[in-house]
């Protein structure tokens, strides 16, 4: 599906509206995006005019990729630095420890399982109260043979499902509709929702163009958010409570948005713009 088209009003700000790029705004890719306006036209790839969250648009099967393709163009980092990032993530949110006694966990796209590990060492969760949802079939079986009871689905489709703290790290970014997603997770979410996703890496058109071999291989990363637009994805359900930008190289080998929301006892109420009633000045 195509989520935005040029010119569709920003369903995350509500304010702006998307432009269809015209190169792209990675400058390590400039080279690339001239050579693919040439034959192709312009990248598939928009942005909101207020907001800036970025979309770029895939046409190929999303699901069918990550399950057969990406690993192939982007294999795990070494088990030594994935350790690093994790523990720098974990120290990032120790302050948590302080909300998080007696709660249940849900962690989405979870992989092999090794954050899930990670984080009860660190806050002393029992593995009984921390669930994985991992849709690859040997990273879910690798995870529970960790002693983790795992739902081995994509998230949308896992049912009767609740947790008090849901985690989805670098998770969002590849995920097409992120309304329906935001939707399930206040479904199942009680207490606290933890998100982190990439700032803007590449912005290179997603589709390969014929005749140029040399444009990098998609990332899966359909979704680049703003502090804006990752905050006003959950807006209806959830408060920050702690939002923060790291550095390069320090959860990830680029810079992270990281989201601490709370979930809002009741869904916020949105005033209709022609409700609004400005008191006359004189
Ligand atoms: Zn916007």
């Amino acid at each position: 599906m195509q989520l935005f088209d040029h010119e569709d009003d920003c369903r995350f700000c509500k304010m702006g509206q998307f432009q269809r790029i015209s190169l792209c705004e990675d400058e390590s890719s400039i080279k690339i995006a001239y050579k693919v306006l040439k034959p192709g036209g312009l990248p598939d790839v928009y942005v909101c005019s207020k907001c800036r969250h970025m979309y770029r648009h895939f046409k190929g099967d999303l699901d069918q990729y990550h399950a057969e393709e990406y690993r192939k163009n982007f294999p795990t980092f070494a088990l030594e630095k994935r350790i690093f990032h994790i523990e720098n993530l974990l120290d990032s949110i120790q302050w948590i420890q302080y909300y998080i006694s007696g709660y249940t966990f849900l962690e989405i796209g979870s992989g092999d399982g090794l954050f899930a590990e990670k984080f009860c060492e660190k806050f002393k969760i029992e593995k009984k109260d921390y669930t994985c949802c991992e849709i690859n079939p040997n990273l879910a079986a690798q995870t529970a043979e960790m002693g983790f009871s795992v739902a081995n689905d994509s998230f949308l489709a896992v049912e009767n499902v609740k947790a008090d703290v849901v985690i989805a790290l670098d998770v969002l970014e590849h995920i097409d509709d992120v309304f329906s997603f935001a939707e399930k997770v206040s479904d199942v979410c009680k207490e606290m929702l933890i998100v982190q996703v990439p700032v803007k890496r590449s912005t290179c058109n997603p589709n390969p163009v014929p005749g140029y071999d040399d444009i990098p291989p998609f990332d899966g990363h359909v979704h680049y958010f703003s502090s804006v637009s990752a905050v006003k994805l959950f807006d209806d359900n959830f408060k920050p409570q702690f939002t923060n930008i790291t550095e390069k190289n320090d959860v990830a080998n680029g810079p992270e948005i990281q989201l601490i929301l709370k979930k809002r006892a009741e869904k916020k109420k949105v005033v209709p713009k022609h409700k609004i009633r400005f008191l006359d000045v004189r």
